[in-house]
């Protein structure tokens, strides 16, 4: 189990890049914050399977978080990310600080539309241009053959498969299985910050946002299936639903029961925020 290079800079990094294409060896990407568990290295097998080699990259990105969001408390393990990424195997990680990703005088910002609307946006207005901006400059860093990102953050693969048919950014993203713990909840660094009780109440969302999705399959009418779904969070302990929204699976466009879609959620748990979301059969 040897443990991956450890490069810091945009130089080092495309000069090791470049070595192992020399050696005509593939690359795939996992972009993270950090913060490793099951759902990340899950990612990373995945990428091991598509290619040679294996980049993780750590950067906690601060143009996706407001200001009232938590930038400065983000759960930060260096040590353990690395034994992780050992284990299963990748050879890079990546982990540039704030001012080499936007030195000083940095000006440019992506804005990304389509599947970007709405959802995640309608509470996090700022948060997909930051991701689009700093997904763009990891992948014009790397090259990679491919990428892969969780569906986990499915509003957020969307994003990602979009602008780089929008850019023309030649990486394949390949979208991977949420993974969950023994409950159903969906793994996440944040939740890190649940205590006890409040685990509990997490694992509810998932076994909602399944009972509904069945609904919905079965002819439920939409709007009183999601409005139901909504009161049942509140009363599993929830304290706010941000949204609770069916959409068309591959542009997020408004479902139609005819089409493969998806039903997407976000919800406060205290000061935790918790987003999960499931396929909803076509009839
Ligand atoms: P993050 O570190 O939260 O920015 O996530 C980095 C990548 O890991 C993203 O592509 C996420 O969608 C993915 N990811 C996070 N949690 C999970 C999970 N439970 N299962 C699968 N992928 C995940």
């Amino acid at each position: 189990m040897s443990r991956p290079l450890v490069i810091d800079s945009v130089a080092a990094l495309r000069a090791q890049i470049r070595d192992w294409r020399c050696d005509g060896l593939s690359v795939a990407m996992v972009p993270t914050m950090g913060a490793l568990h099951d759902g990340h290295i899950s990612l990373v097998r995945i990428a091991l399977e598509k290619a040679e080699r294996c980049v993780v990259s750590i950067f906690v990105n601060p143009t996706q978080f407001a200001p009232s969001e938590d930038l400065d408390k983000y759960p930060r393990q260096l040590a353990r990310d690395l034994d992780r990424m050992a284990g299963a195997g990748a050879q890079l990680a990546f982990i540039p600080d704030v001012a080499e990703m936007y030195p000083a005088g940095f000006a440019t910002r992506i804005s990304v539309g389509g599947p970007a609307a709405g959802l995640e946006s309608d509470f996090r207005p700022t948060f997909f241009d930051g991701v689009a901006t700093v997904v763009a400059k990891l992948f014009l860093q790397t090259l990679p053959d491919c990428a892969v990102f969780g569906e986990k953050d499915y509003q957020q693969l969307c994003v990602v498969r979009q602008l780089c048919r929008d850019l023309d950014l030649p990486v394949e993203i390949i979208g991977a299985p949420t993974v969950r713990d023994a409950h159903g909840l969906a793994m996440s660094s944040r939740n890190a910050y649940l205590s006890e009780a409040e685990l509990g109440v997490a694992r509810q969302l998932n076994a909602v946002l399944h009972r509904t999705a069945a609904a919905l399959a079965a002819g439920a009418d939409e709007s009183s299936a999601t409005a139901e779904a909504g009161r049942a969070l509140v009363k599993a302990g929830f304290d706010k639903v941000d949204y609770i929204a069916a959409r068309e699976s591959l542009a997020l466009a408004p479902w139609r029961r005819n089409r493969d879609g998806r039903l997407l959620a976000a919800a406060w748990l205290g000061k935790t925020r918790l987003i999960d979301n499931v396929e909803v059969p076509s009839a």
